[in-house]
This record gives structure tokens, sequence and C-alpha cells, in this order.
């Protein structure tokens, strides 16, 4: 069922379909807030059939100097509609360099605190991973070079309201803009950044209410109404004011109810409870159309599938959801730590096969577990080290020794010699960590491994010699033990439009390349470094055949995308895209739909420092390297 659309002085807008709304959301877009100002009025109808995301349409969207880019006057306007939340900011290290805006107090303060993840969230121009603007203004003391936009939006909407968001939406749409939405920046592709966009800056859209007793569909229990801007330490705090439990990172400046929910969203809650995706009953959405509405199972329900793991930034923009609460838990936890320097390479990586054979065993439990496996030194590695940190929600600290005896027992089998400390008790309402950690541009690609691979000894034994030529290769390899299965996604998260590959997931496993790709290295050289890390990656995609890689933390140039991140559920998830969204409005790399576009860039890099236009370039054929 679609919401109901009223006509009102010849636009529509939508009705709400239940009564939930958050301060920022009740102030909504009216027809005396459009007046003769056409650039801001919702979609007239919804064919979308003039659009760039249509063969008719024109072939780039607009761009700075292009004849369609908006007059100075059109922006002043569109400030004026927005009451003034209209930034034009410049690159945040444009202090440090000779120019207009130079400021040598200001410069030292961005070098001292570029660290710092709490400055990447309060920024509306900074990201996480800088390589995918094109890194034309790096941050530095006495730099040489120059400061450019690149792959930075030009404008910012700073959203406090969902009329705003409205506003932003249909100049956008009606002006032919490359539009963005940028919640907290931690894309660690640059989904949330581009060239000569408008960008929709949700990160203030705060907001916490806890429901004791909310039905929704099959669904009658504890939830709570949550601010799409809140990020993981927000969420932890509201857990323990409230003596509740939320499925959220534990990475604190991560958002919680952006990006991580639309592309799945995994954490030490994920074998128990679920994908944070499978949290959401409801969601307030204002779509491509500039409607403000809701989605949920009962209610436009095409995309309430599609937003719960379907991918960002395609669908519509979130402003708030009801997601799932529950009573508060601790987590028994145990660290585990070995290296070839002390057992040798053989015995090594038997331990490596007695520990992953354990996974079934951490998940059935209902357990979760984060390794890295890290070649020490540099180029390719002759020494490694393991490390594991086991949590296991609601289980206390003798049933977890008891748990992993068996594998404390099968290491000493092998040649480990090590006895398993007490486990720790920790509130996972207190787990918080990273606001304020340094964080740097790190090249990755991913796989989801399946279940019967760890289980079937025919499977598992290639898996594991893919993983030890992995790592002989100079890559680290960091393995998230989670198992988010049907199961446990339960209702309404069963029925989504999340990777099916995750459903019978065991581990999310993560190829680290740490070899500098950011500024300064020549395009020539990162895209070889991208080839041999996709083609070692190759090794861990061959003994998986029909799995997939976890859209939020995977190769920008995964081989076969579309299937890797959305599998079987793609077909569906495009034609909720063009339904809801028929101009192609919202765009991302790697999301339903996207393949009609894509970013001119001059130096062939996979940023997006460049016109966003149909695709007329030939793709270029990467160098293979040879992995045996
Ligand atoms: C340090 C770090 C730790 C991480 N830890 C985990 C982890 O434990 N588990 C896990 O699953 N992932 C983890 N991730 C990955 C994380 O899920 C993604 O980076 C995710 O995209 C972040 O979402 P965001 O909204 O914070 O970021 P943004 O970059 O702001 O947004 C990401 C994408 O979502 C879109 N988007 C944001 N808000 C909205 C909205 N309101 N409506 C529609 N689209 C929106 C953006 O346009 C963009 O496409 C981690 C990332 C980092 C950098």
């Amino acid at each position: 069922m679609r919401v109901t659309v009223i006509s009102l002085l010849g636009w529509t807008v939508a009705s709400r379909a239940d009564g939930l709304t958050i301060d920022y959301e009740t102030a909504q877009l009216a027809a005396q807030d459009v007046g003769d100002f056409s650039d801001i009025a919702p979609a007239a109808t919804d064919n979308g059939t003039t659009a760039i995301g249509r063969q008719s349409g024109p072939a780039c969207r607009a761009f700075p100097g292009s004849a369609d880019w908006p007059l100075n006057a059109d922006w002043k306007r569109l400030n004026a509609s927005l009451g003034g939340a209209l930034l034009k900011p410049l690159p945040q290290a444009s202090v440090c360099y000779q120019g207009p805006a130079f400021d040598a107090a200001e410069c030292t303060s961005v070098v001292n605190n570029q660290v710092l993840s709490t400055a990447i969230f309060e920024n509306p121009l900074m990201y996480t991973s800088t390589w995918p603007t094109g890194a034309t203004c790096p941050v530095a003391t006495n730099p040489t070079g120059t400061c450019t936009q690149g792959g930075l939006p030009l404008y910012v909407v700073n959203a406090t309201s969902v009329r705003q968001i409205q506003i932003a939406v249909n100049f956008a749409r009606n002006r032919n803009l490359r539009l963005v939405v940028k919640n907290t920046g931690h894309d660690f592709v640059g989904r949330s950044t581009g060239a000569g966009a408008l960008s929709i800056w949700t990160h203030h859209l705060k907001g916490f209410e806890v429901l004791p007793n909310f039905s929704m569909g099959d669904y009658s229990g504890a939830a709570a109404h949550v601010g799409s801007g809140l990020m993981g330490y927000e969420v932890h705090e509201a857990m323990i004011q409230h003596n509740i439990a939320l499925v959220a990172p534990s990475f604190g400046t991560v958002g919680t109810y952006g990006g991580y929910m639309a592309g799945g969203g995994h954490s030490s809650l994920g074998s128990l409870y679920g994908l944070a995706s499978d949290q959401a009953l409801s969601l307030n959405v204002v779509t491509a159309g500039g409607e403000f509405t809701t989605a949920s199972p009962t209610v436009n329900s095409d995309l309430f599938y599609a937003l719960r793991g379907g991918g960002g930034s395609t669908y519509g923009i979130v402003t708030s959801a009801v997601v799932k609460t529950y009573p508060p838990v601790s987590i028994g936890g145990l660290d585990i730590a070995f290296s070839s320097l002390d057992v040798g390479m053989e015995v090594f990586w038997k331990a490596v096969s007695v520990f992953f054979s354990f996974g079934g065993v951490i998940v059935d439990a209902g357990g979760k577990e984060g390794n890295y496996m890290s070649p020490l030194g540099t180029g390719n590695a002759t020494f490694f080290n393991f490390t594991s940190t086991l949590e296991f929600p609601g289980i206390g600290p003798q049933a977890v020794t008891d748990l992993l005896k068996p594998l404390e027992l099968a290491f000493q089998a092998v040649g480990i010699n090590i006895t398993f400390g007490q486990p720790t008790i920790t509130q996972w309402s207190g787990v918080n960590f990273g606001a304020g950690l340094a964080l740097k541009d790190v090249m990755f690609a991913s796989r989801l491994i399946p279940r019967d691979v760890w289980d079937d000894p025919a499977k598992f034994a290639p898996a594991i010699a893919a993983m030890r030529k992995i790592a002989e290769a100079g890559y680290q390899l960091h393995g998230s033990t989670v198992s988010p299965s049907l199961r446990v996604a339960g209702y309404p998260g069963s029925d989504s439009g999340v990777n099916p590959a995750w459903r019978k997931a065991v581990m999310h496993c993560v190829v680290y390349d740490f070899a500098p790709h950011g500024v300064g290295v020549p395009p020539g050289d990162n895209l070889a470094a991208r080839a041999r890390l996709s083609q070692y990656t190759d090794l861990l995609r061959n003994v998986t055949p029909g799995s997939g890689a976890y859209i939020n933390e995977a190769d920008i140039l995964e081989p076969n995308w579309q299937q890797s991140f959305f599998g079987d559920n793609y077909a569906k998830l495009v034609s909720i895209k063009d339904k809801w969204d028929p101009w192609g409005l919202f765009w991302a790399p790697n999301t339903p739909g996207s393949e009609r576009l894509a970013v001119r860039v001059a130096d062939k890099l996979p940023t997006q420092n460049g016109k966003l236009c149909k695709p007329c370039v030939k793709q270029v054929k990467q160098k293979r390297f040879t992995t045996s």
C-alpha cells in the first residue's frame, strides 16, 4: 500500500501514515513555502522521463561552469528558503594554503585535529577516507601544492528540519544537480561525497524516545524512535540512560541509522539479534519526489524492504526510525593471542585452522568474535601474529570458560602452549570506542564466508590455504565471526533488501592493504596495487562461490558488485529504486541502478572527483598478478 497523497495548489504532499514524529519532522514543506519559487516545488509527476537517469535526459548533472548551473541569485533564493542553512564551505585545509583563506593559527589547529574522528563528523566537508575526494587539498603545515574543492560537494544544507531536506531534494531534482547525503562521512568509498554536488548533511537530526509498547504488523514489544543523525556513542549513551539494549556499532562515531543501517550493520549482537537493518520497524523518509512519508511492513512496504540493507542514498533520505529495543545485555569476553614467532609457522597455521573450525560454536552460542592476522614486517610476510577478541552477549564468565574449554584443549593438542584467562564481563551499553581515534585512508577488499565452508572439511582446507596465501603476500586479514541468520533476524528483518549472503555467513573477512594509496601516489601505482589486492581476494572469492561481500566494508572495484553486494535481491531493488526515484536523483557508487551513471575522472582512479554523467568511457582493464 502506498501512502495517500492529496493535491494542493498543483503539487502534492504526503499524508503521514502514523503519528510518530521527532520535533524536526513536524516542520514540513507547505505550498506557501514554495510560492512562485518553482525550483523547490515537489515533483508534479513521478514519471521522470526527462531526467538524467533516463535515456532522453541530459548527458551530465549540472556542474559549475555548465549552462544549466544555477545562478548566484538562485543559490541566494534557495538559502533564503532554507532559513540560512545553506553553507558553501571550503576544504578544511584551505586555511593552510596561500590565498584568501590562509590562516596560520587555524591551519595549526587543523593539522593537530586531523586525526580526530570527532573532527570528521563535526565538519560538513570532512570524510574518513580522503582518497575518494581526489585528496585535492591535503592537510599540511607548509604545503607546496594547491588546494581545490576536488571531489568535495560545493554546497551543503545543514539540515535541522524535514522541510529543509524536502527543499534541498526538490531543488536538486528540478535543477539537475548532483545530490549527496552526508551523515558522519564514514563511508569508506566516498558514497557521501561528490564533485560539484549539493550535499544534505543529516548529522544534526537527533532524537531518542523510548516506546515501551509498540506494535507494528506482527511485532509487539519494546522499541525506540530514533533520529537518523545518532552516532554509535549516542545510542550507547541512550542505552545507559534508559537501561535497555539496541543494536549499534561499537565504534562510537559511526552513524547508526544512516549508512550503517542502510547497508546492513554488523555488531557484537549480530549472532543474537541480527543486523542493524533487521531492527527497523518503521522509517520516516523524504523521497526523491520531495514527499515526507513513512515506510513500514504495512505502509510503502517495498520502500521499507529496500531501505533496510539495499544501500544508502538510493531510495530516499531517512529522517528517523522506530527500532527494536531489548533488555540490557552484558557480554562475557576473552582475548586470545599467539604468534608464529613463538610457535613456528606450521603450528601457527594449524592453530588458525583450529580456531576457525570453532566459528560455528561461537555463533551458535550467540557470540561474535573479531580477529586480526597480521604480517610482521613489510613485503611478503614470514611471521604472523594472531589476535582474537571473543564476545558472548548474555553469557556469564563460567559459561564462557566451559564453552571455550574444547578450543583451549584443541590448541594444546596442535602444540600451542596456551591457557585461557578468566573471561571479563562488560555491559554492552558501555562499549564505545574510537571517538577521537586516529583515522586514515585504508584500501581493502572483503568476503562473506558461508557457514558450510567452515563446517565441510573439503571446503575448509582450501579456504584456510587461501587465507595463508593472502597473508603471506603481506596483507592483513581481519575476520568478524558473526552470523545474522534469517532465524535471528526474525520479523520483519528476515524479509529485507540486505545481502542474502549475510544470512549464510559465519565470517565477514576483510583483506587490508596498508600500502599508501592516497596523496602523492601515482595513479598507475595506485591502480596496480588495487588490482593486486583484488587478485589476492579472488582466492577467497574462489573458495566461496555464490557468496558475496558486505557493501559497507568492501572494495570499490568489487567484481560483479551487483551480485556480490545484493545477490538475488538486486533486480527487485532496482525496480523499487525506479518506482521511488524515477529521476535517478539519488546516486552513490555501487548501489542499485548506479551503473546508469559514472563519474568522469581525469586519472582513471575510482574517486568522486569528476562530473556525474552517463557512462561513455570504456573500462580500463586491470593488470593481473600471479598469486601462486
Ligand atoms: C571506523 C569505522 C568503524 C566501522 N565499524 C563498523 C562496524 O562495526 N559494523 C559495520 O557494519 N560497519 C562498520 N563501519 C562501516 C560503516 O557501516 C559505513 O562506513 C557506513 O556507511 C557509515 O554510515 P554513516 O552514515 O556513518 O556514513 P556516511 O558516509 O555519512 O554515509 C554512508 C552512506 O549512507 C548514506 N546515508 C547516510 N545517512 C543517510 C540517511 N539518513 N538516509 C539515506 N542515506 C543516508 C550516505 O549518502 C552514504 O551513501 C565502520 C566504518 C568506520 C569508518
